[in-house]
């Protein structure tokens, strides 16, 4: 059942986009300033001249971070950052609820029946250096419907031995 986006969504997703770009454009002119200031640094090493590099170094520098803050999908990650010593691979699992907002009917893992409503599991393994999650390695959604949310979802909070690895959240989305 295909079912139209709300404008209200398409707005959000052209927002996204936008600070997206101008992430991006931010952070291209960042590494561009950073590249040609270093050079300056370089050819002006010992002179007085050498101020006017440093400054722009330090622009640059400002553009790269000003650029990632921008950026949605940056963002993202440093909201899902974990403690600033782990490194390596990192389990999550995080749990939120689907609004009837959402509109897509999702098949429940469990039974199979189709519903608008009810809480989805996210289970993520991604590489994380100093707490910050690079990339994904593997994402997986679980959808349950309301019916067999209460008995799956109690039944693994009791059920699993949750190391401290495992970081657990809940993301209630709310329109
Ligand atoms: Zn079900």
């Amino acid at each position: 059942m295909p079912s139209k986006p709300s404008s209200i969504d398409l707005a959000d997703a052209a927002s996204e986009l936008m600070k997206g770009v101008a992430g991006w454009l931010l952070i291209g002119l960042g590494v561009a300033g950073l590249l040609s200031g270093t050079g300056g640094i370089v050819q002006q090493a010992g002179t007085a001249d050498i101020i006017a590099p440093v400054l722009v170094v330090g622009f640059a520098i400002l553009f790269i971070i000003s650029g990632v803050l921008v950026n949605p999908r940056f963002r993202r990650r440093l909201d899902r950052r974990h403690r600033p010593s782990r490194f390596g691979r990192v389990k999550t699992a995080e749990n939120r609820t689907r609004s009837a907002t959402e509109g897509k009917r999702e098949p429940c893992v469990v039974c199979g029946s189709r519903s608008k409503e009810g809480p989805v599991r996210r289970y993520r393994q991604e590489y994380v250096v100093a707490g910050v999650p690079l990339w994904t390695i593997s994402e997986k959604h679980n959808f349950y419907c309301p019916d067999c949310a209460l008995a799956e979802l109690s039944g693994y909070s009791t059920g699993s031995t949750d190391e401290s690895d495992t970081a657990k959240r809940t993301i209630t989305e709310t329109e």
